[in-house]
């Protein structure tokens, strides 16, 4: 059995909202090119498994039917109509372009198939690289016994996300499955606002969202009194955290809460949204982790995985706008899946350089892990009031979430 699959599909390319948009599909490339490089992908322990298209049911577990038929008509190539608004469609940051369903549609199929390889048990472990779509909102969901019900929101596109495929693959894994309990992990900078409030009623989809702080960025949504409704109540879990939260607090964040509630909660599957847009060399967002932090990352979710769900870990991709840092972060997550992570040199191939250079324009350091010193780039004042004001937020998750979860 191996350790670790990677899905991908060169087709992935062809979700492109364009030249300017921040989330270039080259980004899929990169991390693709360093894992290929890095033999990761033709070992005992790891492979490649080609994605596939989502049917239009797989989506409708989700989203409504008028939807997907909006999407659609704009998806056609000789579509000349104007933005959708209703919907989220237009300039800014989801601007319609041709086959825009389709391409969606196989994002969503690549999370898909990471389930179905996960939950079949082919393997531990597997990870869409292309998925982690978060932010989409979504007008159904599915309870425990399989039944849809209305998550009283409409369907929209939101913050270059079309369709939400983490909301699919967990409604899928019920449906196909018979999943009682499905923990999620979303580690990006942005909240995942989309994932949490569709099953925001629900007790059978516990959502984690760790995220810069929502007065300071994108959605403006998703505070910790923010905690689920009805049966849902205590299973929504918002952790806000201060702009320019560096590695040692953001980490002391997952050991100390987000650890204890996912083994105390005991979910069938882990669904983790592994945006690396969380880096400080981000252009999108203002937080300071280091790549140490996701070497640090995947080592804590990998063993959270092992203890809590049986190994069941269905990983997304998600945000991350320097090239460079998502190409790295996401091959060190693969490598510690596949338990390859130790075998790494601690420098990239020159081959990959060259690649990233002639992808981006932009030359990356030879080291994978970068050096990024909080005290010397945040000033000793800002270093410790980080420190404090996070320690505040795990004494505050503590006393108004835990007791949800017998702690
Ligand atoms: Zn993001
Ligand atoms: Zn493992």
């Amino acid at each position: 059995m191996k350790k670790g699959i990677l899905i991908d599909s060169e087709e992935f390319q062809n979700y492109d909202f364009g030249p300017q948009h921040p989330l270039t599909p080259k980004r899929l490339q990169l991390a693709r090119k360093l894992i290929e490089d890095f033999n990761l992908l033709d070992n005992d322990n790891g492979s490649l498994e080609e994605a596939r298209y989502a049917t239009d049911d797989e989506v409708g577990l989700i989203h409504g039917d008028r939807y997907i038929k909006v999407l659609k008509e704009v998806s056609d190539p000789n579509y000349r109509g104007g933005p959708v608004w209703e919907y989220g469609l237009g300039p800014g940051d989801n601007p319609i372009f041709p086959n825009m369903y389709e391409s969606s549609c196989l994002y969503v199929g690549g999370s898909l198939i990471a389930a179905d390889l996960v939950m079949k048990g082919e393997t531990d472990h597997a990870f869409n690289i292309s998925g982690g779509l978060h932010h989409a909102m979504g007008s159904k969901a599915l309870n425990a016994d399989g039944q849809t019900v209305s998550t009283g929101r409409g369907d929209s596109a939101s913050g270059f996300c079309i369709l939400n495929d983490c909301a699919i693959t967990a409604a899928y894994i019920i449906k196909n499955y018979g999943a009682k309990k499905i923990a999620y992990l979303d580690v990006d900078a942005h909240a995942g606002d989309g994932m949490s409030y569709i099953y925001y009623k629900l007790p059978n989809v516990l959502t984690i969202s760790i995220h810069q702080h929502p007065r300071t960025l994108f959605p403006g949504t998703c505070y910790l009194e923010e905690v689920g409704e009805g049966e849902g109540e205590g299973y929504c879990v918002f952790i806000p955290v201060t702009p320019y939260t560096f590695d040692e607090p953001y980490l002391k964040i997952l050991n100390e809460t987000v650890g204890p509630i996912i083994k105390s909660y005991k979910p069938d599957v882990l669904i983790t949204q592994l945006g690396v847009d969380t880096h400080y060399s981000d252009q999108l967002t203002m937080m300071a982790l280091s790549i140490s932090a996701y070497q640090k990352m995947s080592k804590f979710m990998h063993k959270l995985v092992h203890k809590a769900c049986n190994g069941k870990w269905v990983a997304l991709g998600g945000g991350g706008y320097s090239p460079d840092v998502v190409g790295k972060a996401w091959t060190l997550y693969f490598s510690e899946m596949c338990e390859k992570q130790e075998e790494l040199p601690d420098e990239v191939p020159q081959s990959w350089i060259d690649y990233c250079r002639t992808l981006t324009g932009r030359t990356p350091d030879k080291k994978i892990v970068d050096d990024f010193d909080p005290i010397k780039r945040l000033g000793k004042e800002n270093y410790e009031k980080i420190i404090q004001v996070n320690d505040e937020l795990i004494d505050s998750i503590k006393e108004k979430i835990f007791p949800y979860f017998k702690l």
